[in-house]
């Protein structure tokens, strides 16, 4: 029998279905008498016949599998389902999202080099790149997503490599106006970077408006059960390295260590995504297990139903929160009134997400006694679950800072973040209705 396991973490399937059959059926698809559900190659190793065959491996002559940390059939599976989803041509899967941003930059960066970043993403994200990536000598500059066009290219310099952004933004729920942000990056040359984490490429396909990199916390809606830490990088195919002179010359010139391959030579357009795997994977290790992937799988196969419900959910508790005495600002870009609702038709008609953010006219202590009243949503630091879960930031992710230092980050004392699950809405609302009389 064929080995099972040679398959490539490429986007292959042959006929461009729907979203909601992808999420089931791409990946994987079995042969004569092989197992209809994606198996768990829970192996490091694979064996071969010949050192001969084996030695192709390690000099990237032949597609093949011989250790887990630069690749695993099971990774590359659901690799190659979100790389279909996104519509992509590959992807590789991370241990957590933050390898990822952190390969996705580090693929095509070195010291010396210098990346543009929208302000207001991800804490953790915000720390890699203006803390450890400065360490490393990769400078970033920030800027104000919402700008126009000549201030946000005012920041490029002639050593910007990479333009990063996130769909919407975690937690300050920013809407990115996705094709602005290529414009600039192309002109200057350079692929944006756009982390489609919590829009999910059901709602938004950030390479239909000339994104080239995608970037996933899989922790979030893909997974959707809260079970596993992951990430996923997706690459477009549609940059092209070699239009910019030396600039990616680490894909365009040759790697010392694979005997001076060149990447976008060898593998077209999937150049970007086999560097990641082949170097970075290799050299760095940040892969997820097997097992982590198959549970990813399964939260995948119903993430189109999933969305579709934390929206309508998510839709509904805004404009209740928006109505109440209680409440006097609510963040949701599925409100007619909110700031970024005419981006969010443009980017993601079907819906945006199942995240609010809201604030109590109460203030702090209004806050606290309305988190700790709450029966159903729990306290909890994660967001994108099918449960619903709730965070106060000024008493956890941003503790440390008093309400001066709150104001300057944005963050009121009184701010909360929902992040509404997949129950029945009816029961979400008489739960935060009782919680909201005893704030
Ligand atoms: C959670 C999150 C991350 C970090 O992902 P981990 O899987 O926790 O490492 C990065 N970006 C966004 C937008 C996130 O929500």
């Amino acid at each position: 029998m064929q080995p099972y396991i040679r398959i490539e973490k490429r986007n292959n399937m042959e006929k461009q279905y729907r979203q909601e059959t992808k999420c089931i059926q791409s990946g994987w698809t079995p042969k004569n008498g092989e197992p209809r559900i994606m198996p768990i190659i829970q192996s490091t190793t694979f064996k071969y016949e010949s050192t001969e065959e084996m030695g192709r491996l390690f000099d990237l002559e032949e597609d093949g599998y011989f250790y887990s940390r630069v690749q695993n059939p099971t990774s590359d599976m659901v690799a190659a389902k979100i790389a279909d989803l996104e519509g992509g041509v590959a992807a590789v899967l991370t241990s957590s999202g933050q390898a990822a941003n952190f390969y996705a930059v580090l693929n095509i960066c070195e010291a010396g080099d210098h990346i543009v970043s929208a302000a207001s993403i991800y804490g953790g994200t915000y720390n890699l790149f203006g803390v450890t990536l400065k360490k490393l000598g990769i400078e970033c500059t920030f800027v104000d997503a919402d700008a126009d066009e000549e201030t946000i290219a005012a920041a490029f310099r002639p050593n910007t490599k990479v333009m990063f952004a996130e769909t919407i933004a975690n937690p300050a729920l920013v809407v990115l106006d996705i094709e602005k942000f290529a414009r600039i990056a192309h002109a200057h040359q350079v692929p944006l970077i756009v982390d489609n984490t919590f829009a999910t490429p059901i709602n938004c396909r950030p390479f239909e408006w000339g994104a080239d990199i995608v970037v996933h916390s899989t922790t979030k809606y893909m997974d959707g059960h809260a079970m596993q830490i992951g990430g996923a990088i997706v690459d477009s195919g549609n940059f092209d390295w070699d239009a910019c002179g030396s600039k990616f010359h680490g894909l365009t010139e040759p790697d010392e260590s694979y005997h001076g391959i060149v990447y976008t030579k060898k593998f077209g357009k999937a150049a970007y995504i086999t560097k990641a795997t082949v170097q970075l994977m290799r050299d760095l290790g940040a892969v997820p297990s097997p097992m982590n992937c198959f549970l990813l799988n399964v939260g995948l196969e119903t993430l189109a139903l999933r969305m579709e419900r934390h929206c309508y959910n998510a839709g509904r508790i805004a404009e209740y929160l928006n109505s109440h005495e209680k409440v006097s600002h609510v963040n949701y870009a599925g409100l007619p009134t909110d700031k970024y609702y005419a981006l969010a038709q443009k980017y993601m008609p079907k819906g945006t997400c199942g995240v609010i953010s809201f604030e109590l006219t109460g203030g702090r202590e209004a806050a606290v006694r309305f988190m700790d009243s709450l029966k159903l949503a729990a306290i909890v630091t994660h967001v994108a679950d099918a449960r619903t879960g709730v965070l106060h930031p000024a008493s956890h992710t941003h503790r440390q800072m008093n309400d001066q230092q709150l104001k300057e980050a944005g963050v009121s004392p009184g701010l909360i973040r929902l992040s509404v699950g997949i129950e029945n809405v009816d029961d979400l609302l008489e739960d935060l209705a009782q919680a909201l009389e005893q704030a």
